[in-house]
């Protein structure tokens, strides 16, 4: 997969920066905030030194405005919940307060029996979209990432529509990165759970595509750079329980891995993530 781009996004003790990543376990700093200006302009890197990512803090690879997901969008998926496939994608929105990065924690609310894990595919945009046509889609695409679509299955049932059930602070693990440059109609989801794998499906059976996706997605609500469409699970999904380990393994991105404890134990503590509201956004 020669020419693919991985941008990263660390906390070292001083500051935030981007960085492209050689491979898991070592990055090298990119000048700026790519999504200050073009993020489809080439990303300058500011150093020669490489660092290891074992001496950073992970971030989520960028700061969408705005996370929509996608329901019902895999045939099989759809089967083993019981429901009819949508004439139409059925979108939803999950706050930025979800965002989790690697490595960090996903904490299960006292008022849910049941979180399951779904593994998908996230597609991060990187021009301003506003009606484009399936045909343009793509252009306006920066890149790709893992995503965890956490959700809070009888929250989901009972409420109907899906804030509550997917909006739970760390309920959208996403990273480790942004593939940029990948060419996404071959990829592979998979997800482990305590290293067993429990989803694995070419994104290939989307029943609405990637570009179906954004051009309908873009017909309803302006998409920024930054913005992240969850393009939906497969089969497979199931429940998460304190001490897990989950996984969403797509070739070309990497492996975007939580660890799962219980709301308000000391182990879970924040999360992982970035405090809540943010100073500024850099999308
Ligand atoms: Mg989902």
């Amino acid at each position: 997969m020669a020419g693919i781009v991985r941008l990263a996004r660390f906390r070292d003790r001083t500051r935030v920066f981007y960085a492209v990543l050689e491979d898991g376990e070592v990055a090298r700093e990119v000048a700026g905030d790519p999504f200050a200006g073009d993020p489809f302009g080439a990303v300058e890197i500011a150093s020669q030194e490489t660092r290891a990512t074992s001496g950073l803090e992970w971030l989520p690879p960028c700061r969408p405005s705005k996370i929509i997901g996608v329901g019902r969008n895999y045939r099989d998926h759809v089967a083993e919940m019981g429901h009819t496939a949508p004439a139409e994608p059925l979108l939803f929105l999950k706050p930025p307060s979800s965002l989790l990065p690697h490595r960090g924690v996903i904490r299960l609310p006292s008022d849910s029996q049941r979180v399951d894990f779904e593994g998908e595919l996230g597609v991060v945009m990187g021009r301003e979209a506003r009606r484009v046509s399936e045909a343009h889609a793509l252009d306006y695409v920066l890149g790709y990432a893992c995503v965890n679509d956490v959700t809070a299955r009888d929250l989901q049932v009972k409420d109907v529509q899906f804030t509550r059930a997917k909006g739970f602070d760390s309920f959208c693990p996403f990273g480790p990165c942004i593939a940029i440059g990948l060419e996404p109609d071959g990829l592979v989801v998979e997800t482990l759970v305590n290293g067993r794998r429990r989803q694995s499906s070419p994104v290939s059976r989307m029943i609405f595509g990637i570009r179906r996706l954004i051009s309908f997605a873009s017909a309803v609500m302006t998409l920024l750079p930054g913005d992240l469409i969850a393009t939906g699970t497969p089969e497979g999904v199931g429940a998460l329980e304190p001490g897990d380990e989950v996984s969403v393994s797509i070739e070309g991105i990497g492996v975007l891995t939580s660890r799962v404890e219980k709301s308000g134990s000391p182990a879970a503590g924040h999360g992982g993530g970035e405090s809540w509201p943010r100073h500024s956004c850099c999308c």
